[in-house]
């Protein structure tokens, strides 16, 4: 199959064709389609799958086609991922197929200066990527708010726990809208990692690759 038999929005295909891609690798084959659906997701999958398309081309589908006024300190969705060097790898790949939809992404991580993160959220944005610790200071700051966010990704959970991320994780999760999809993943899924995505997930579509 190709990413045109999938249903995605036409600058997304323009972006992809531009990227020169045109087959979806199989874990965007098994996430996509549900994930258009609007289902939760419980993906066990490495990094090199194509995972971060996985999540990322459903997800700039829902905002093509349900555009949305920016809401100051507010996002629609957030990716939480466990270093720095993924967070902003995540952003990119963002940037690089949303590029025809103009959408506002963003990415905040800790070791950097707080003051031009919090400047550039106070207008909000569509797409927000960090790591835990630092959105925590940025909420604490009231430079965020995530009572907007429609669509909430994990990735790396097995990660997240090794570098002690969970309290974190739960104080977040009290701050996501009930209402909203969620997208969980890791390369590993021992019963600690299982029983952290239950606590996120509602009836989740399950794909392992
Ligand atoms: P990821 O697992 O998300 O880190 O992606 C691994 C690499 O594969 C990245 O460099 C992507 O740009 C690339 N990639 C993702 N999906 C595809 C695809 N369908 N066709 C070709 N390359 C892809």
């Amino acid at each position: 199959s190709f990413f045109q038999d999938l249903g995605l929005a036409q600058p997304i295909l323009k972006a992809l064709e531009a990227a020169g891609y045109d087959t979806p690798t199989p874990i965007q084959q098994q996430s996509i389609p549900p994930l258009l659906q609007g289902r939760d997701l419980c993906g066990i999958a490495q990094t090199g799958t194509g995972k971060t398309a996985a999540f990322a081309l459903p997800s700039l589908h829902h905002f093509a086609t349900k555009p949305k006024a920016r809401q100051q300190y507010s996002c629609r969705m957030l990716v939480l991922s466990p270093t720095r060097e993924l967070a902003a790898q995540i952003a990119d790949s963002f940037r690089t197929y949303g590029k025809f939809l103009g959408l506002k992404v963003d990415c905040v991580f800790g070791g950097m200066p707080i003051f031009s993160q919090k400047k550039r959220l106070a207008g909000g944005v569509d797409i927000l990527v960090a790591t835990p610790g630092r959105l925590i200071d940025l909420i604490e700051q009231r430079a965020v708010t995530l009572k907007d966010v429609e669509i909430f990704v994990l990735d790396e959970a097995d990660q997240m726990m090794d570098l002690g991320f969970i309290h974190a994780l739960k104080r977040i999760d009290q701050l996501l809208p009930k209402q909203r999809q969620t997208l969980f993943f890791s390369a590993t899924m021992p019963k600690a990692i299982a029983e952290l995505g239950n606590r996120f997930l509602n009836n989740p579509v399950r794909v392992s690759v």
